[in-house]
């Protein structure tokens, strides 16, 4: 049994590895500030479910509350840290950047000094397949350089993996940072395009469509991407003591730290998505065809080698059975 402090247990992938990990018999502390990004009451509802399970606690607060940060880690003593809140999306960071710096920045600034205060076994931190910016070659392999980003949503998660390196040197903070892929499922996001679309396809509405289509995404059912996540808790980096990385591995030469993607590896077209939302909710979709978006890729693709090498971890759950799990799920909840 370990006490693993979750930032983001409101929202979308911090309630599922909150689950998992109460699951399991963990002690859990889950840290939200309910920020309005989106539906709140998507956010309380994932919220109240956790608060009923046995070894959960939870403190509501912004991360850019350090006193209230460190309350809530003195109280707990973590002995492992999931750094998963954030100020997401791609295309909200064109219109609203500073929040992205301050959730993003200040917020995983804070996370991380929390760390070192409690000596944490390991501390890991959600980036995004997003910091591969404009880089074509696919897939995408953490061993890339990445220093194209598109978007201020990319350039502070860029930001967050450079300061985890610095900890991890300077105070021997053994740090995983994952980079997830377009990551979809029950509880999921709103603000994203599986919610959006299956919303508009169940009320006969156009969905967007951008760049006419030829969009490819690979697309991770979320509770893969948890049992990767949990894997990878117990994987924690070592510096290298020749500083010698082994071939097709992101460990830093220099420090206990190393970046991860968390992906399906499968790129798939945004309209085969649509073609399987459509069968599942069993409407057509009307589809809107538009131009490519400031700030958004044609494409992503998980290069997942490193994760399985380090693990053994393979994905399960391939889109069409993802997109059948999610709509069960999407019925149940929005009862369009
Ligand atoms: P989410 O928006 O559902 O969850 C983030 C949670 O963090 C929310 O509940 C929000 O209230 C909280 N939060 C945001 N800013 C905060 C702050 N300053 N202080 C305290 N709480 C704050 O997002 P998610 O999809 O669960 O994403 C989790 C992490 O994974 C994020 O770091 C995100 O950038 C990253 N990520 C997600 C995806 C994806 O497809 N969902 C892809 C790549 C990376």
């Amino acid at each position: 049994m370990t006490r693993v402090f979750i930032t983001g247990t409101a929202g979308f992938i911090g309630y599922h590895l909150a689950d998992l990990l109460l699951a399991e018999g963990h002690e859990v502390h889950g840290f939200d500030g309910f920020t309005d990004y989106y539906d709140l009451t998507l956010k309380r509802r994932r919220h109240e479910r956790l608060l009923q399970r046995p070894g959960y606690v939870a403190t509501e607060a912004m991360l850019e509350d350090e006193a209230a940060l460190s309350a809530a880690t003195d109280d707990f003593a973590p002995e492992i840290i999931v750094h998963l809140a954030a100020q997401a999306g791609v295309r909200y960071s064109l219109e609203n950047p500073r929040a992205y710096v301050d959730s993003n920045l200040l917020g995983t600034f804070n996370v991380i000094e929390a760390a070192r205060r409690h000596r944490v076994a390991h501390l890991l931190m959600a980036s995004t397949s997003s910091v591969y910016g404009a880089n074509t070659e696919m897939p995408f392999a953490e061993t890339q350089k990445a220093d194209t980003p598109l978007t201020i949503y990319a350039a502070t998660k860029k930001a967050t993996e450079a300061m985890g390196h610095a900890y991890a040197h300077l105070h021997d903070i053994p740090t995983t940072m994952f980079r997830f892929f377009t990551v979809y499922g029950p509880w999921g996001r709103p603000d994203m395009a599986p919610i959006k679309f299956a919303l508009k396809i169940a009320r006969g509405e156009p969905i967007d469509v951008y760049n006419h289509g030829e969009m490819w995404r690979d697309f991770t059912y979320v509770t893969d991407l948890v049992r990767g996540i949990r894997l990878l808790m117990d994987a924690e980096p070592v510096r290298p003591a020749d500083g010698i990385v082994p071939e097709g591995d992101s460990l830093s030469p220099v420090a206990p730290f190393r970046v991860v993607n968390i992906g399906n590896s499968e790129s798939v077209k945004l309209t085969d998505f649509i073609d399987a939302l459509e069968t599942e909710l069993g409407r057509p979709a009307i589809r809107n065809l538009m131009d490519m978006q400031q700030g958004d890729v044609p494409a992503t693709w998980a290069d997942a080698t490193l994760l399985h090498r380090l693990t053994g971890y393979r994905p399960e759950t391939g889109f069409r059975e993802g997109v059948a799990r999610f709509v069960a799920w999407f019925r149940d909840y929005y009862r369009p």
